[in-house]
């Protein structure tokens, strides 16, 4: 919608696709293994369920950050994963959980499904049905923005311990998992993630942020995931660099 809007879509849409009214796409169900959340549910449901505040409340306090309550009203995750924005605040999260998306005709792994900026693993005509999310995972969020609300990220990271998982948006054309950061965090190496993590990432200047504060405030956010006392119902807290 966002795009329509800007008439940033080529060719223009002549005919759109509504998917709100198909309850069949929306819901919470949890299995003995797993949680599924429907690929129409919106944020706002996300955050109120009690199975996604128990078992993924790194994903309830994401979706919490995103716009304000009249985007979490109607944004979708399903929404959120098919604009594959590096930005998407949901993102780093799905690829902490190691979730599947769950399309029409498949399962894909999530590490697989961000191809490069803006494009993803999907066909034209193929409808995301789901997410997957196994359970006993503990992950820990943070959003950086410029507000409390209505703030795209500057950074945005996800971080389980357990398997070690570093996953972070903002920082590259794609949101990506922090390989050489995650090997050393493996290892029990702390001081050697927030080392690697500045190699992992290949940040930008923007109109949101510059290169510089992206790489800088990357690392002190990990090392406050990995160190500090954390909830992950933390909610947007901007961060700052002193001034040069
Ligand atoms: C004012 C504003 C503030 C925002 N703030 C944030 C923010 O802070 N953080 C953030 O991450 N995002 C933010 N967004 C973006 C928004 O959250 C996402 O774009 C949203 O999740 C999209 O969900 P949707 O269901 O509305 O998708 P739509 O906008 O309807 O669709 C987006 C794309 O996904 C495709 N799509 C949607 N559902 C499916 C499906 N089930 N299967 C296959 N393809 C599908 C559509 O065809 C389209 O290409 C903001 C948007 C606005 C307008």
């Amino acid at each position: 919608m966002v795009m329509l809007h800007a008439h940033a879509l080529r060719p223009e849409p002549e005919v759109l696709l509504d998917l709100w009214s198909l309850d069949e796409l929306k819901g919470v169900r949890r299995t003995s293994d797993m949680l599924e959340i429907g690929a129409a549910e919106p944020y706002t449901g996300i955050i109120a369920s009690p199975e996604v505040q128990l078992h993924l409340p790194a994903l309830a306090a994401a979706a919490h950050t995103i716009g304000a309550a009249q985007i979490q009203n109607r944004g979708t995750l399903g929404g959120n994963l098919a604009n594959a924005s590096p930005a998407g605040d949901t993102l780093p999260v799905l690829l902490a959980y190691d979730a599947v998306v769950v399309t029409d005709r498949r399962s894909i792994a999530i590490d697989e499904f961000f191809t490069g900026y803006r494009k993803t693993a999907l066909q034209s005509d193929e409808l995301i049905t789901a997410v997957r999310f196994p359970l006993g995972r503990q992950v820990t969020f943070r959003k950086v923005g410029t507000r409390a609300a209505q703030a795209i990220s500057k950074i945005v990271m996800a971080v389980s311990r357990s398997p070690a998982r570093i996953a972070i948006g903002s920082v590259a054309e794609v949101p990506l998992r922090a390989r050489r950061a995650e090997a050393a965090l493996e290892r029990g190496d702390v001081d050697g993630a927030i080392a690697a993590v500045a190699e992992d990432i290949r940040p930008i200047d923007d109109v949101r942020s510059t290169a510089v504060y992206r790489r800088t405030v990357t690392q002190n956010v990990l090392r406050e995931l990995l160190d500090g006392p954390h909830s992950p119902s933390t909610p947007t807290v901007p961060a700052f660099l002193p001034r040069r």
